[in-house]
């Protein structure tokens, strides 16, 4: 009943209320479930393997991005849980980050270029202020 007068009344709120739940469903991806898949990735692998489908099935469910800190540590062929130094290899090539799936043989690359040019943008400017100066 209180739930329909806010309903009639406030829609605003209501649209607080949903954002609210959707970062709580948010929270519980990043805290609980990867955080366990990788506790439990050395002793059971395949455990790690379901927390990652199911964190992966909420995200699609509540619509909810993957946070960024675990965006990287699963495939996205296989869909495994990425360890690396155990089951993936993170390699710099041609200004790309490049995870190797140890499962698959799946290459994630994501590029860097954006950062490198920023980086040399800034070491130049510092240049040219100190011989303005
Ligand atoms: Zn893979």
């Amino acid at each position: 009943m209180v739930f329909v007068l806010i309903c009639a009344n406030h829609f605003n709120s209501i649209l607080n209320i949903i954002s609210y739940f959707h970062d709580y469903e948010e929270d519980i991806l990043r805290n609980i479930l990867f955080e366990r898949a990788e506790m439990e990735f050395i002793t059971h692998p395949e455990r790690s393997d379901r927390y990652v489908e199911l964190a992966l099935k909420l995200s699609t469910k509540y619509n909810t991005k993957i946070p960024e800190k675990w965006k990287r540590r699963y495939c996205r062929k296989c869909k495994k849980f990425l360890y690396p130094g155990h089951n993936c290899t993170v390699r710099l090539i041609n200004s790309e980050v490049n995870f190797f799936c140890g499962e698959c043989g799946h290459v994630m690359k994501i590029p860097y270029r954006k950062e490198k040019k920023i980086k040399r943008r800034a070491k130049y400017e510092s240049i040219k202020k100190r011989n303005d100066e």
